[in-house]
């Protein structure tokens, strides 16, 4: 799933915390922990960071937000900045609204270095023409691609598209391995990295 959008955050947001104030109508009477109760009812809810997602800021913002909705879990990277960023969500969330849900903290781990949830993109910005209109940057839906043409000290043409060079590249962290950049680079100049 990709990292949400500030405007999919707000619909997803309204979305879980209505199925949470619809979910605590049903729950009188139900002496499971909530978070089994919600499995048994078959409306249990999870927030899917990414499993290669790794932005702990995000992260701990979207854990925030989600854990105030009332979500059941929240899955996110097998890193130990991003496990300690989805706690600290949780722990301000507690502080905001002390009776709140604490969500379960599901971390994703790789056993088959085929998975796609967990790779990256990569690409030498130098080996990518200057003028190139840059579509992995405008489909990446993590903004995970940033590019800058910068001109050369002998090149003086900033008008000219074909002078200069491209800087930047991959986010690392923001990338979570969703393979829309590499079908559409017109030079196949990105490959994908397995985490395994
Ligand atoms: S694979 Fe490409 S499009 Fe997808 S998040 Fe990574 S950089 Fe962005
Ligand atoms: S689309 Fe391909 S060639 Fe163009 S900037 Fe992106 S990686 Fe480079």
């Amino acid at each position: 799933m990709a990292p949400p959008t500030a405007r999919s955050l707000l619909a997803s947001h309204a979305a879980v915390r209505a199925a949470a104030s619809a979910r605590r109508g049903r729950l009188a009477g139900d002496h499971h922990p909530p978070q089994v109760a919600a499995l048994r009812r078959g409306d249990w809810v999870k927030l899917i960071c990414g499993a290669s997602f790794e932005d702990a800021a995000d992260v701990r913002n979207l854990s925030l937000v989600y854990t105030l909705a009332g979500v059941d879990c929240i899955d996110c990277a097998a890193d130990a900045s991003v496990v300690g960023a989805v706690n600290e969500g949780i722990d301000v969330a507690a502080s905001i609204v002390p009776a709140v849900q604490r969500p379960w903290v599901m971390v994703s781990v790789n056993d088959d270095c085929r998975d796609l949830h967990f790779r990256k993109a990569e690409f030498d910005p130098e080996d990518c023409p200057p003028d190139c209109s840059k579509p992995c940057e405008k489909v990446c839906p993590a903004d995970a691609i940033l590019l800058e043409r910068v001109m050369i000290e002998e090149e003086h043409s900033q008008s000219d598209p074909s002078c200069g060079k491209l800087e930047g590249g991959v986010i690392t962290e923001r990338c979570y391995g969703c393979g829309r950049c590499l079908s559409v680079c017109p030079y196949d100049r990105i490959k994908a990295t397995s985490l395994a």
